[in-house]
This record gives C-alpha cells, sequence and structure tokens, in this order.
C-alpha cells in the first residue's frame, strides 16, 4: 500500500506517520524535511529568498538525502538528514527555518524538483509518506489519504509543549502566530496548496492523544486493506 498523510503544521502527522509505519514495517517518509532543507540551503548561502530563479536553480542542485539514525545518534532524532554531504537533521527545525520554508515551498520549479525525488521515493510501495500535496500531486493514486487536523490553539499548545521539553525557550503566542501564518502561505498558494484530496479521510485529533490519533489511523488502515483484499486489489498479498 502507499498511504498520504496531509495536513497543516504541527497537527501530529510525523507521530502518526512514523508510528503506522513501524507498525507496517514500512518506510516513513517526511517531505516536509525537503523544502525545510532548501530553505536551509538559501540561507545558508545567502540567496534571497524572494530570488525565485536562484531558489529553483539551488533546489535542483540540492542533495538531500535521508536515512535510519546510526547507533551513535543518541540525540533523539527520528532520522539523519544530510543536505550535500552535512548533517542538517537539526538545523532544518530550526525557528528561522519555521518562519521562512513556506517562501521556496511555493516555488513551482522548487516542488517540481521535490516531487520527481518523493515519487521515486515511494515508487516500490509500502510507505507512508507525510506532507501537504501528497494525496493531491504527489501520490494521487495512493491507497489511503489521511488529512489530519487539530484546531490552532490545540497545535500551538503542542509545539509549545515540545519547545519546552527540549528545554527551549518557546512564546504560545508568537508560535500560534507563526502556524497560522505558515497555514496561510502554504494553502493559499498557486502550486499544489495545502488541501485534502477529494478522496482524503479528515481525521481530527484536537482531543486525541497522539496514541488514540494513530490507533484511529491505524483501523483506517486495515479497513482498507481489508477492503482491497476484498475487492482482489492487487496491492496486498
Ligand atoms: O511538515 P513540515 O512542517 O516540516 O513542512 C515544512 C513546510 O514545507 C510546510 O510549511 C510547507 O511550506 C512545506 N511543505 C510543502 N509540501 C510538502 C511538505 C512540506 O509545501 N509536501
Amino acid at each position: 500500500m502507499k498511504i498520504a498523510i496531509d495536513g497543516p503544521a504541527g497537527s501530529g502527522k510525523s507521530t502518526v506517520g512514523a508510528t503506522l509505519a513501524k507498525h507496517l514495517n514500512y518506510l516513513y517518509f517526511d517531505t516536509g524535511v525537503m523544502y525545510r532543507a532548501v530553505t536551509l540551503a538559501a540561507l545558508q548561502g545567502k540567496i534571497a529568498l524572494n530570488d525565485e530563479a536562484a531558489i529553483s536553480a539551488l533546489a535542483e542542485r540540492a542533495h538531500i538525502t535521508v536515512s535510519p539514525p546510526q547507533d551513535t545518534d543518541v540525540d533523539g532524532r527520528q532520522y539523519t538528514v544530510l543536505l550535500n554531504g552535512v548533517d542538517a537533521t537539526w538545523a532544518i527545525r530550526s525557528s528561522d527555518i519555521d518562519t521562512n520554508v513556506s517562501i521556496p515551498s511555493a516555488y513551482p520549479k522548487v516542488r517540481e524538483a521535490m516531487v520527481r525525488q518523493q515519487r521515486r521515493i515511494a515508487e516500490p510501495g509500502n510507505v507512508v509518506m507525510v506532507g501537504r500535496d501528497i494525496g493531491t500531486v504527489v501520490l494521487p493514486d495512493a491507497d489511503l489519504k489521511i488529512y489530519l487536523i487539530a484546531s490552532a490553539e490545540e497545535r500551538a499548545r503542542r509545539r509549545y509543549e515540545e519547545l519546552q521539553q527540549r528545554s527551549q525557550i518557546a512564546d504560545y503566542n508568537g508560535i500560534l502566530a507563526a502556524l497560522r501564518h505558515r497555514d496561510e502561505i502554504d494553502s493559499s498558494r498557486k502550486t499544489s496548496p495545502l488541501k485534502p484530496a477529494s478522496d482524503a479521510i479528515i481525521l481530527d485529533c484536537t482531543r486525541l492523544s497522539p496514541e488514540e490519533t494513530a490507533e484511529q489511523a491505524m483501523s483506517l488502515v486495515l479497513e482498507k486493506s481489508n477492503g482491497l483484499h476484498l475487492n482482489g486489489g492487487g496491492h496486498l498479498s
């Protein structure tokens, strides 16, 4: 099966996606890291984020790899992201990247370059791919599409707690404003805006714990896989 999980910033897509992938022994791939890595490359290279041509060329050139952590990586990472061979796992999570990532993400040529790689990664199947346009653009033929939502306040509260747990300075109102701003840009861009695919199942996790959300998502997977068996769907054996 190919499973697509989309939704706004901080809705818990990565936790659900990683949990499903672990249970199913599927590949988990978080496409957000690619847009974050392009943004990091632009900031490091001092390329103006409004220079669409330069950023697009940079996205074509950027070599981004995502791999499982090594035994020596004991800093809580889910995976290791290399940007042009250099470890960028934590650098792409900075608030600077959070603030700016939606700008390069809106450029059609940047998206083309990223989507090409994402489709290649998903091609063998048995994958859980997470992002904003997976169900609509990257994998329109995904077997299951989940669109995860939660209120902006709840998403901000979770992000705030996460930062506090990592002993980082956190400002709830600032986080809430930044989330809303990012969602606004992601949903209103012309190319591949954030929206549910017409055949996506909307899962509202505002009042659910991460475990409950993962359980509900897993039931959707089971329902789907039973359906594929009954219909003689060729993907599962
Ligand atoms: O999911 P995450 O918050 O890491 O995504 C960071 C940003 O990357 C999003 O706000 C969005 O601008 C962009 N993105 C995207 N399409 C995806 C995944 C992420 O435009 N499939």
